[in-house]
């Protein structure tokens, strides 16, 4: 643990160790950036993952991305998000993030929910894969807009603020939902649970975004900082998403024009 707001679990480090170790040896030259700070080497063997996704190199890659060098590609890897949440055993609320950029830009992403289905029953496949690409598409789950003409906003359940709450009254929405999770919340904007993710505070890194925002802008989706600024993720970049996360399917100009001034200069980017 390191601290109360901030938990961090066997899982988390496990995880990390082994995505980032099977990733490092599989593509030495990709900078890959991991929540958890633990060492690298000294990694056992059986977390060492070879597999691929048939399913994945099916797919052409996009012809802007044929010419990239490994080393140009940054891996921002939240081996669990939603950790306290898992503490707390919601377990669907859990996954794990694996974003790629390129240029600073998210333009991959993996979220992984390993307790999807937990409650389903004896029949139900448990876990699952959502991952996208920018001019390809994103895969793994049906894609679903939120009833039309309500806004239902989904936000954070563990780290709420006054600041949080008062950005979400000043939106009036005809609902509020609140999960764990930077990857469980994208989850419900590209399911038609929300219509949008507000989140008016610091807390939220860029391993937190760069996956979820890879899979929401591969279908139309748009996910910016409290301001409207486009989150970058090139290596040198401050992990802290200080202004707060504002992140809809359709529709993202409405919230964005409704987010109260003072909320915006209480949020310093
Ligand atoms: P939440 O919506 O509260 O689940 O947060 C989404 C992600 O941002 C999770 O990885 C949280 O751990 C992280 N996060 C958000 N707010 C904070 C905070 N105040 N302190 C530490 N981590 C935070
Ligand atoms: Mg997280
Ligand atoms: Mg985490």
């Amino acid at each position: 643990q390191t601290g109360a707001n901030d938990l961090q679990t066997k899982a988390d480090r496990l995880v990390q160790m082994s995505i980032c170790a099977s990733l490092a040896r599989k593509f030495p030259k990709v900078t890959i950036i991991g929540e958890e700070e633990l060492p690298t080497d000294d990694v056992t063997e059986e977390l060492i993952e070879n597999g691929h996704c048939e399913e994945i190199l099916k797919k052409a890659c996009p012809a802007q991305y044929t010419g990239i060098k490994e080393e140009e590609l940054v891996i921002w890897v939240d081996p669990l998000d939603g950790t306290k949440e898992y503490t707390e055993g919601l377990l669907d609320h859990v996954t794990v993030l694996i974003g790629i950029a390129y240029g600073g830009k998210a333009i991959a992403g993996v979220i992984n929910q390993p307790y999807y289905n937990y409650e389903a029953g004896a029949g139900a496949v448990l876990g699952r894969t959502i991952w996208g690409v920018l001019g390809i598409g994103a895969f793994g789950f049906q894609l679903t807009e939120a009833p039309a003409g309500k806004h239902i906003v989904v936000t954070t359940r563990s780290h709420s603020s006054a600041l949080v709450n008062d950005c979400i009254r000043a939106l009036n929405p005809d609902s509020v939902i609140r999960v764990g999770g930077a990857g469980n919340k994208i989850i419900q904007l590209i399911e038609g649970k929300a219509s949008a993710y507000v989140f008016a505070s610091p807390g939220c890194k860029k391993w937190d975004t760069c996956a979820p925002e890879a899979i929401l802008h591969a279908v139309g989706g748009k996910i910016t900082d409290i301001h409207g600024n486009s989150f970058q993720y090139n290596k040198e970049v401050k992990h802290m998403n200080s202004a707060g996360v504002l992140a809809a399917l359709r529709n993202y100009d409405y919230y964005a024009s409704r987010i109260p001034n003072n909320v915006k200069q209480s949020l310093v980017p």
